[in-house]
């Protein structure tokens, strides 16, 4: 067997309603599948090979049946609100790889921006924060966008779970899609 294959993730989802449940082992994964407990959804195109056989790897599988599961809140944290705004600058749209001053932006050039600053009253939510250059999060300082003309180019929203956005954020881009980022009321 490929163990390359092996050691992937794959984005489990609840049944019918396709929401991300977990992200598990490709052994638990096939597991389900074999059970019958689970479908694949999308292939990884890895493939396990046996002697006689081949098995293709999932990215994406989804449960039979639905499950009933307590919908957990999901906690702020500056990792996450990076991750969830995939490392990419709210006001001038730099990501790391991009050339700032003649250097090569890492993901450690970013920060997390409270938009209505904590001096202000701003306080740690995933619709107050979001990911800023350095540049940009100190030309801000302690105002807010609009006293100094700077644009957010997305508003800012709560995922569904903070595990959930930096697994998926940080897997395939195939899994993308199942993470609904809700408006948070
Ligand atoms: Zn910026």
């Amino acid at each position: 067997m490929s163990s390359i294959a092996l050691k992937g993730r794959v984005l489990l989802l609840n049944g019918s309603s396709w929401e991300p449940l977990a992200v598990i082992s490709v052994p638990r994964a096939i597991n389900l599948i074999l059970a019958g407990k689970a479908v694949v959804i999308e292939q990884s195109g890895h493939f396990l090979k046996t002697i006689r056989d081949q098995f293709p790897v999932p990215s994406v599988i989804a449960l039979r049946t639905y499950i009933n599961v307590p919908r957990r809140q999901a906690h702020w944290s500056r990792k996450g609100v990076l991750v969830r705004d995939s490392y990419t600058c709210i006001y001038c749209g730099v990501q790391p790889g991009h050339i700032y001053k003649g250097r090569v932006l890492s993901k450690n050039d970013f920060t997390v921006d409270h938009i209505l600053p904590k001096s202000r009253g701003g306080r740690d939510q995933w619709t107050n924060t979001a990911c800023a250059c350095y540049a940009c999060n100190h030309k801000k300082g302690d105002k807010l966008p609009n006293e100094i003309a700077m644009k957010l180019r997305w508003e800012p929203k709560t995922p569904r779970t903070s595990y959930l956005v930096i697994a998926v954020g940080t897997g395939p881009d195939a899994w993308k899609r199942y993470i609904e980022i809700p408006h948070e009321n």
